[in-house]
Parts: C-alpha cells; structure tokens; sequence
C-alpha cells in the first residue's frame, strides 16, 4: 500500500516514530494509503530547515521567489488530472469538482501570489519637513500552516503562497484525513526545485502535530483554518507566546431571499450554495431566509432542484453529490438529521443516509441533499455549523426580522442577498455582520479581496494585500531631514 511521506529540508522522509495512520477513500470506506503519523520530533526537525533556509530565501530577489511559485504552479497545472483524482478519492467530492474548482484555485493561489510580490508597494510618510518615514516590509520568520479537510490543496495553497512569496520559509500541516495532494505538492515543489527547507510539509493528527507547530517557540506566525473549538486551542496556545496568528474558522451563513429577487437565479444558486462540496464548505449557505409572500413557491422550487441533484460515485461522470469526508463527519451529519426531527422539523427530502450508490461505493460515506422547514431561527439545527448537506428554510415579514436573524449567531463569515432592489441590497449588506456579502451571487471570489470572518468566525482575513501584510513585519524607518 502507498505510504505518503512528510517533506522535510527537500526530502520526502518517513515519520520519526516509524509509525503510520489509515488513509480512507470515503466512497468506499477503505483503506487505500499510509500517512505519516508525525509527532513534535518531526515538526522539530522541518522547523530547522526552515531555520536554515530562512537567511538565503528571505534575501532571495522577489522576481527570483516569483519565479519558483511560478514553477510550483505550473508543476500542478501539468499533474491536475491525477490530483484532481487524488483529492476525489480522498475527499469523496464528484472528480468534476476537484477538476473545475478545486485544483485550478490552487495553480491560481501559486501565480496570484507569485506576480502580487512584484507590484508590492510599501508607504512613506513626509513629516512637517522634519524626517521622512518609510515603511520596510519584511518576512517575519517560519510560518506554521494549518489547513482542513474540505479543500485541501486550495485551502493550503492559499496559506503557502503568500507565506513564502513574502520571504518567510513555513511548516505545513494539511489535515490528517486528507493528506494525499499535499503529498503530491511535495514531489512538485521538489520537481520544480524549490530550495531545500523554504517548505515543509509534515503530516499527522492534529493533537500532535497541529498543536506541536502552534507551541513551537521558533514558529513566529500561525495561520490556521478549521474549526472555531480548535481555533480557540490554537489561539490559547500561541496568544501567550505573542504569535501573530490569523484564523479562518466556521460559519453558519445566511442566504436572505426577497421576493422581488430573479428567482429562477436565486432558487438555483442557493441549491448550489447549500450542497456544494456536499455542504462542506465554510461560505455554503445553511440557513436560508425567504419573504413571506414568496416563501411556499421558492420552497417548492429550491426542493425540486435540490432532488434533481445526483448523488453517486464521485468519480464517474455527471455526479453532482458525492460522498461526505469520513465517518466522524458523516455521523454528524446524520445527529443533526435526526435533532432537526427532535426540534419539530419537517424534513422535505433526504434526512438519512442513502442506500449504496452503487457496488463499488458499498461501504462509502453518502448523505443526500436534505431539506427542513418548520424549525425557528434559535433551534440549534440554525445555530451550530453541521458542516454537511443539510440546510433549513425560514420564512420573515421585513428586513429588520430578517437581519436580526441573519446575526443572531455565534459566527459571521458570509452571507448572500438575493433583490433587485439596489437601495436594500446596500442598506442590508451593510447592516449584516459577516466578512463577505454577496448580492445576488454566491462563492465569486476574487482574489485581491480580504476574506475572514467576524465574531467566532475568525480573527483577521486573508486574501490580497491582507496576506501580504499578514506574512510581513512593518517596519517604520524614520530619517530626519
Ligand atoms: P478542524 O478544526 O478539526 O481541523 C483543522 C486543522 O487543524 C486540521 O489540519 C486538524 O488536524 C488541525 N488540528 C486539530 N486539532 C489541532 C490542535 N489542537 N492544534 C492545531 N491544529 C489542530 O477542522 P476540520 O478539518 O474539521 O474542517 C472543518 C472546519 O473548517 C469547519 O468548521 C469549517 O467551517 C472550517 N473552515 C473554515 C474556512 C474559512 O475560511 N473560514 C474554510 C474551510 C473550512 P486533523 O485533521 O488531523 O485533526
């Protein structure tokens, strides 16, 4: 069986402990790989090549750094079939995804960030005639990345690029449950020639290795996405050891339909954005809010999309579901089926497993799209993140209700405004609290804005000149004159 190797000072080297974890492919619920399972021995050791490549790469010229990101993403270009089919096996989502979405965001991180260190631009500041300010930005040391299960390669290369685009050499943590295409990024950055230590990729569980990089003393800056109970750990961890960390943490997203929206276009995009990625991305919209007087039709039209969705072996073609990421996530989701039953909700279509989609897939992970009506905005199905294909339809009278209900929880990372009506769409998305808000679309990224979440959906943002400036030290010089 395939043994997936930590990434070390160059090298694809096994875990000190000689010990391995089960790798399981989620449709079939098989082993089907070894991943290191890394402990403080191995973080210790990708810390001191990081330690010894810092001097030579954080004085390496951007247009040469620029150069070998470049490399990076051409390497992942030229293999994205085979990681797009890593990461469908890995994850369980439909290979069309891994190929349309997943895989290109992450050529698209290397080259983003790769050209954005040639157009940095850093402040002066002419003070009364008396001095001249100008501000250095310089990399801020070794960098510990830790990254979840849901986008692996897109979500790590996200942190990876601007960390090392700005001088700073890193120690990488993809999730244990999915670690196949960090693994294959390895052997690119090796391909591509990526000095020895600038990266270095350790894998194992989050226990050990997560929280041995967030406890490192030599790791001067965290950037970390996940979960908010683990977010809190890290945080309590490195806040004392005066790190500067940045986490990107869950949500529980309002998508606010009014009945003046296009509706055809609302309908379609809220099934994508409850179901997406089975449900399992942070921005997807779980709690969906619909006017009164247009709540029964979009009701009926959001369940006959949402029930003409294919759910099968994620690697065949036309699938539109696949399988959920691993059984602990797969059995939370069902909790939650199960609590919507409890809190009084009705339960329009899925709501338990579905049968084997097939033979090869017997023992997979496959929840269908599920949809609940009758339960308030306070029930715990609409407050705690199910991170899964179950979304839950309330209707409002106003938008006052409705924006009351949009923040009435404990996260704010995105929400979505379905009108036509310019003023309100202005006026809401100005009174919603939550980092991003799209109106009128949902997931259209761009990459130069800062991205993050309010209140227990993070702290800092990512995305553009908010990377760039999170990966670097400003310093003021101020010269008299
Ligand atoms: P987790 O918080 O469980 O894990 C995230 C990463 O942290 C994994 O690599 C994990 O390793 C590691 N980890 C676990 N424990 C520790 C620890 N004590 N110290 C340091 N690292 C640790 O999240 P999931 O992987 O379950 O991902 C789903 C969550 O991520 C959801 O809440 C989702 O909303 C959020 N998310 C947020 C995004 C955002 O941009 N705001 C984007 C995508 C997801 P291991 O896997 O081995 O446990």
């Amino acid at each position: 069986m395939l043994k997936l190797a930590h990434y070390i000072n160059g090298h694809l080297v096994a875990p000190l402990s000689g010990q391995y974890l089960d790798n399981v492919d989620p449709s079939t619920g098989q082993v089907y790989s070894l991943v290191p399972d890394g402990d403080a021995r191995d973080v210790d050791a990708a810390v001191d090549a990081a330690e010894k490549a810092f001097p030579g790469w954080s004085k390496t010229p951007a247009e040469a750094r620029s150069a070998h990101l470049m490399k990076i993403a051409d390497g992942i270009e030229r293999r994205l079939e085979e990681l797009a089919r890593a990461e469908c096996v890995d994850n369980g989502k439909p290979l069309a995804m891994a190929r349309s979405l997943d895989i290109p965001r992450a050529v698209k991180n290397f080259r983003f960030f790769a050209t954005a260190i040639l157009h940095a631009r850093s402040e002066t500041h002419v003070t009364d005639g008396l001095a001249l300010n100008y501000t250095l930005r310089q990399p801020r040391g070794i960098c510990g990345l830790i990254s979840p299960w849901n986008l692996p390669l897109y979500l790590l290369s996200w942190k990876i690029a601007p960390a090392i685009a700005t001088g700073n050499t890193a120690v990488a943590k993809p999730s244990e449950v999915t670690p196949m295409t960090a693994y294959m990024l390895s052997e690119i950055c090796i391909e591509a020639g990526l000095p020895p230590g600038v990266l270095n990729v350790v894998h194992g569980l989050g226990a050990k290795v997560g929280a041995a990089i967030t406890a490192h003393p030599k790791i001067t800056t965290v950037s970390f996405t996940g979960g908010t109970v683990t977010g809190r750990e890290v945080a309590r961890t490195a806040a004392p050891m005066f790190k500067k960390i940045a986490l990107e943490l869950g949500g529980k997203n309002p998508n606010i339909v009014f009945a003046d929206a296009d509706m055809d276009k609302a309908v379609s995009e809220s099934v994508r954005a409850a179901f997406a990625n089975q449900g399992q991305i942070c921005l997807c919209g779980s709690r969906v809010f619909v006017e009164r007087q247009a709540y029964d039709t979009f009701v009926d039209r959001f369940v006959a999309v949402a029930g003409k969705l294919r759910l099968g072996d994620p690697l065949e073609a036309g699938v539109d579901q696949g399988a959920i990421v691993s059984k602990a996530q797969f059995d939370k989701v069902n909790y939650y089926a199960n609590l919507a039953r409890e809190e009084g909700g009705k339960i329009l279509i899925g709501g338990a497993p579905a049968p084997a989609v097939n033979e090869r897939c017997r023992g997979g992970y496959f929840f269908p799209p599920t949809v609940i009506t009758g339960l308030g905005p306070q029930c715990r199905v609409n407050q705690e993140e199910i991170f899964g294909p179950v979304v839950s339809i309330i209707p409002f009278y106003d938008e006052a209700e409705v924006i009351g209900y949009a923040n009435d929880t404990a996260y704010g990372l995105s929400a979505t405004l379905w009108t036509q009506n310019l003023q309100r769409a202005h006026r809401v998305a100005e009174r919603v609290n939550s980092g991003t808000v799209w109106v009128n679309c949902w997931l259209l990224r761009d990459l130069r804005v800062p991205f993050g979440g309010m209140k227990q959906s993070g702290v800092g943002r990512e995305g553009g000149d908010e990377a760039l400036r999170f990966f670097t030290e400003p310093k003021n010089v101020c010269v008299a004159i």
